[in-house]
């Protein structure tokens, strides 16, 4: 029999992203409204500046670049900043720590399709650095041969020792040009040679209907919709879409592909990681 691929997206398809980033998000903006004595929006507002010109959303360090706290604390060094804005940091750390959990029965899955010989790859379009320490945090990167992650500016922590800890094994990570970004059927075309496996017996799962359903169905791969992965509640996404880093450019193009994937139908719609199993059971998946 050949081996079998399942590539999953990490972000809303193996733990709740949206959710215990705003979660954490918001409690830090709130430590630092008495801090910086400005209003929530302006913060947020602020945020969203530093984060275009960081090119990323989830850069929780953005904070020492907020114009309020160059103003506020013009002399600062590094390390005295570090310790000003110690309780928003702390904030964010602690939420994420307490929301940041894998949807149920993930890691058993992932467990089982490994036990079974199903080759195991990650694939996602946020930043090396933090989408390895999701999945080593939640204990299951030890089920991943390879972490696909776009090439894009390094997110590098301020402290050089704490950066090493974070730092990904270079034999996990396999990065992607910026041309193969969702939904490009190119890049699930490499990720099957780069493992060896035929197109068609290779399973891609994913949360967005534009992004990685489409994506797959372009590039012949079985596609499968993490449906659970929606259920968050609208009031999170709001949060995040004030502070995203999207150009307008990025917006336009998002629309583009809203527009070109109206109707896109999953081959399979699940709402619990672990009906993969099923998915990728007996026989080849190309039979269905
Ligand atoms: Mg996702």
């Amino acid at each position: 029999m050949n081996d079998r691929l399942l590539i999953t997206d990490l972000d809303n398809t193996l733990y709740d992203w949206v959710t215990f980033f705003a979660l954490a998000f918001d409690a830090m903006v709130e430590a630092l409204v008495p801090l910086l004595d400005i209003d929530r929006y302006q913060i947020l507002a602020e945020f969203k500046t530093v984060h275009q010109t960081l090119g990323s959303s989830e850069h929780p360090y953005a904070v020492f670049e907020l114009p309020s706290v160059k103003t506020q604390f013009p002399d600062a060094s590094p390390k005295e900043l570090a310790d000003y804005l110690d309780e928003p940091l702390h904030r964010f750390n602690s939420v994420r720590k307490a929301e940041l959990r894998l949807y149920p029965g993930v890691a058993e899955t992932l467990a089982e399709l490994a036990r079974r010989g199903v080759v195991l790859v990650g694939h996602t379009e946020a930043a090396a650095v933090n989408a390895y320490y999701r999945i080593h945090k939640l204990g299951i990167s030890q089920h991943f041969r390879h972490l696909y992650v776009l090439e894009g500016p390094p997110v590098r922590h301020p402290e050089p020792e704490r950066q090493r800890e974070l730092e990904p094994p270079d034999n996990v990570l396999r990065v992607v040009p910026p041309a193969e970004r969702k939904p490009n059927p190119r890049l699930l075309a490499d990720i099957c040679t780069t493992e060896g496996v035929a197109l068609s017996d290779a399973v891609y799962v994913g949360d967005s209907l534009g992004r990685d359903v489409y994506m797959a169905k372009l590039a012949g791969v079985t596609a499968v919709w993490a449906r659970y992965g929606t259920a968050y509640e609208p009031e999170r996404w709001r949060t995040l879409v004030q502070v995203t880093h999207w150009t307008q450019e990025d917006v336009a193009r998002e629309a583009r592909i809203r527009e070109s994937t109206r109707g896109v139908t999953p081959d399979y719609t699940i709402d619990a990681f672990s009906e993969l199993t099923a998915i990728l059971g007996a026989g080849s998946v190309a039979l269905r």
